[in-house]
């Protein structure tokens, strides 16, 4: 037997929340569904097909000041992220894979500050995301997060995954469920064969493939830009002449003419080919080799969002068949 919240109640729910905690929730307006702190008279949208921005940039803001010094003096952000964020499983699966990539060998304070101190509650619903795969890869069961909300049709049934989750049943908004229901059962899909694709990946940045999707594509970057799990940034220090000085990190993408540039002119991945090469690599063959898994939930953000129509599902698959 769970707990359920009709969703009639939602908006009251959240507000009760907000008296406590900022609350960031899928909220829609004028047709476009963005993650924003939620204030009564949002328009909700707890199914959304896609959102531009992913919720990362609460936890990886788009740029950041780390810290700030002047003479021998030096001040850390706060890095605080007390608040409570919505968002679908996909995305909660995303965030997990996110975590594992900041947890690594050097472990980003600034980025587990936020997480720690936030409060994440996954929606499960029959919503399939814009240009989704997710159902191809197997990123079920490693996700954390705090709650979960798992749709009913006219409620949700939720399930407190921690104390922080369980924080949020808030008696007056929340009941019995009267009986325990069947989960419906899930779509059958063809699974990714990440290790042929990794293998294929492992050639390197010469084949055929590469040169051809060059060809086709800007090297915008949005691709990163709007996936949940790209993580890439550049430091930069700027320092005065009165010994002062701050420390920030902005998003980058590896998609970028001048993301491997060093000093002295050089570049370790100056061509096109390379960079695209790189992008896939590292998410289905460098991460699964490190981390296990790829980095990837299969949102469809990168199809939905390429000014070139480029569908990264249709170029893993012929990486799968490629010989
Ligand atoms: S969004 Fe599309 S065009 Fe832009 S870098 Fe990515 S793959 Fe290339
Ligand atoms: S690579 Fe594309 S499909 Fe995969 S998680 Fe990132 S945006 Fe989503």
């Amino acid at each position: 037997m769970g707990l359920i919240l009709p969703k009639e109640s939602l908006p009251e729910y959240l507000l009760e929340i907000s008296k406590s905690l900022p609350v960031y929730a899928p909220v829609e307006s004028e047709g476009v569904v963005k993650f924003g702190m939620y204030s009564w008279g949002d328009k909700l949208e707890f199914d959304y097909e896609t959102t531009t921005m992913p919720p990362k940039f609460l936890f990886l803001p788009h740029g950041e000041r780390l810290l700030e010094f002047r003479g021998d003096r030096m001040e850390e952000s706060a890095a605080d992220g007390r608040f409570v964020v919505f968002m679908n499983i996909i995305d909660a699966q995303a965030l997990s894979i996110l975590d594992e990539a900041f947890a690594g060998k050097f472990k980003d304070n600034y980025y587990f500050r936020r997480r720690e101190s936030s409060i994440v509650a996954a929606i499960q619903n029959n919503v399939r995301m814009k240009n989704s795969f997710c159902d191809e890869l197997d990123q079920k069961n490693r996700e954390r997060f705090d709650l979960l909300l798992i749709d009913r049709g006219d409620c949700y049934l939720l399930e407190a995954k921690t104390q922080k989750g369980a924080a949020l049943l808030k008696s007056g908004f929340v009941s019995k469920a009267a009986k325990k229901e069947k989960p419906k059962s899930k779509r059958k899909s063809k699974k990714l064969n990440i290790q042929k694709i990794s293998s294929f990946l492992d050639k390197g940045p010469e084949q055929g493939m590469w040169h051809a999707l060059a060809d086709e594509c800007f090297a915008c970057g949005i691709c990163a830009y709007v996936c949940p799990i790209c993580h890439c940034f550049d430091v930069e220090d700027t320092v005065t002449l009165g010994a002062s000085g701050s420390r920030c990190r902005n998003w980058d993408s590896c998609m970028l003419a001048d993301f491997a540039a060093v000093a002295g002119g050089g570049n370790f991945r100056s061509r096109r080919h390379e960079r695209i090469h790189n992008w896939y690599h590292h998410k289905f063959s460098r991460a699964v080799s490190e981390r296990g898994r790829p980095d990837c939930v299969g949102c469809g953000r990168c199809i939905t969002f390429c000014p070139a129509k480029i569908r990264i599902h249709d170029r893993i698959r012929e990486c799968e068949e490629a010989k």
